[in-house]
């Protein structure tokens, strides 16, 4: 969905419901938040689905109306008295009464305050970070001066959802239902197991600064796991975290920023940023087959270690991809020659010890 689709839908219902007139916000209890219900459903089998309406229409303006939760649950349960025609009035009379009232001054429409949303994403947003591996990678405009990039341009929504999560599979690009306007710019984040800390999210500023975050709580939950069933000694560690995974976490980052770059972002000169969080009590697993004579980094001396490089359009890709494993391996004490083996598999890094 589209914040010019948002916009228009909330401005023109006047954050009220279009059945009962009750007044909404986006983010307010039960009883006063609002839901974009669609008309015609998303899919072929929800209600009123069965429609000639393409795909990517159904998420516009024209098949949204704004209703209460009562309503939304009333319209999609009792779906046959509820048919296409009907709502598309009531949506219709609805939006007339609003510009009337409004222009008579019998109603006004409050600013929408989403304060509280923002709190609750900043809270969860700490809580990802606090007790599992993350890795955050950015491009920022060296001189910013206002907005720079038109976030509502079907290009950029193109690059941000070209993001995908490993190298190993190219086709499996981030979930496009889940980007959604942001407060600067546009983003596309889901994080489907908050308990398991697990998720992405690939941010475009309007100002031009381009981040990548990935959540890496599952993958180092199972392999720190593994480790300790297998008695390994893990100095001191909480957790471990397998090389390859990082590695191909941070060249899936590279190549998406690297593809903004080259599409979307005007710049010369960049500054670039890869940032592991909560490194410290996190030790790199690089070998996997033998744990006889397992590789293990040692546990950094720092919460977070970042790699920070002003970069420019036509710099080597493959060479800064190579130094920033580098200076992972570095990092936790390990040494890497190489970044690809004859096979095409990450080398894996031998340790200093
Ligand atoms: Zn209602």
């Amino acid at each position: 969905m589209r914040e010019k689709e948002i916009k228009f839908l909330w401005g023109r219902s006047g954050n009220r419901c279009a059945i009962c007139k009750l007044e909404l916000t986006p983010d307010g209890n039960k009883e006063t938040l609002g839901e974009m219900a669609h008309i015609v459903a998303k899919s072929e089998d929800g209600p009123r689905g069965d429609s000639s309406l393409k795909e990517t229409d159904r998420d516009k303006y024209n098949n949204l109306i704004l209703l209460c939760p009562t309503h939304h649950t009333e319209i999609d349960k009792n779906y046959k008295d509820w048919p296409v025609e009907k709502l598309t009035v009531t949506k219709s009379k609805h939006e007339t009464w609003v510009a009337e009232q409004l222009s008579t001054g019998n109603i006004s429409v409050d600013k929408i305050d989403n304060t509280e949303f923002l709190q609750d994403r900043m809270s969860a947003w700490n809580e990802l970070s606090r007790n599992h591996i993350a890795i955050i990678m950015s491009l920022t405009p060296l001189k910013i001066s206002g907005d720079q990039i038109d976030t509502m341009d079907n290009s950029v929504q193109t690059a941000l959802e070209n993001a995908h999560y490993r190298l190993k599979n190219p086709a499996q690009k981030v979930n496009a239902h889940h980007t959604r306007p942001s407060e600067f710019g546009l983003v596309n984040e889901n994080f489907p197991d908050l308990p398991k800390r697990f998720g992405h999210s690939f941010h475009i500023f309007r100002s031009g600064h381009c981040e990548y975050f990935r959540e890496l709580g599952h993958d180092s939950d199972r392999i720190t796991e593994m480790a300790l069933s297998r008695k390994a000694n893990i100095n001191g560690a909480e957790h471990v975290i397998h090389y390859f995974r990082l590695a191909e976490v941070i060249d899936a980052g590279l190549a998406w920023l690297e593809q903004l770059w080259v599409n979307i972002l005007p710049y010369e000169y960049m500054d670039f940023k890869c940032t592991i969080m909560n490194a410290k009590n996190t030790t790199l697993f690089s070998y996997e087959d033998d744990w006889g004579d397992s590789v293990f980094g040692y546990p950094t001396k720092s919460e977070a270690l970042i790699y920070s490089d002003i970069i420019y359009k036509e710099h080597d890709a493959s060479l800064l991809s190579l130094n920033v494993l580098k200076w992972v391996s570095n990092c936790y004490g390990l040494v890497l020659q190489h970044k690809f083996d004859r096979s095409g598999e990450y080398t894996r890094p031998v340790t200093l010890r």
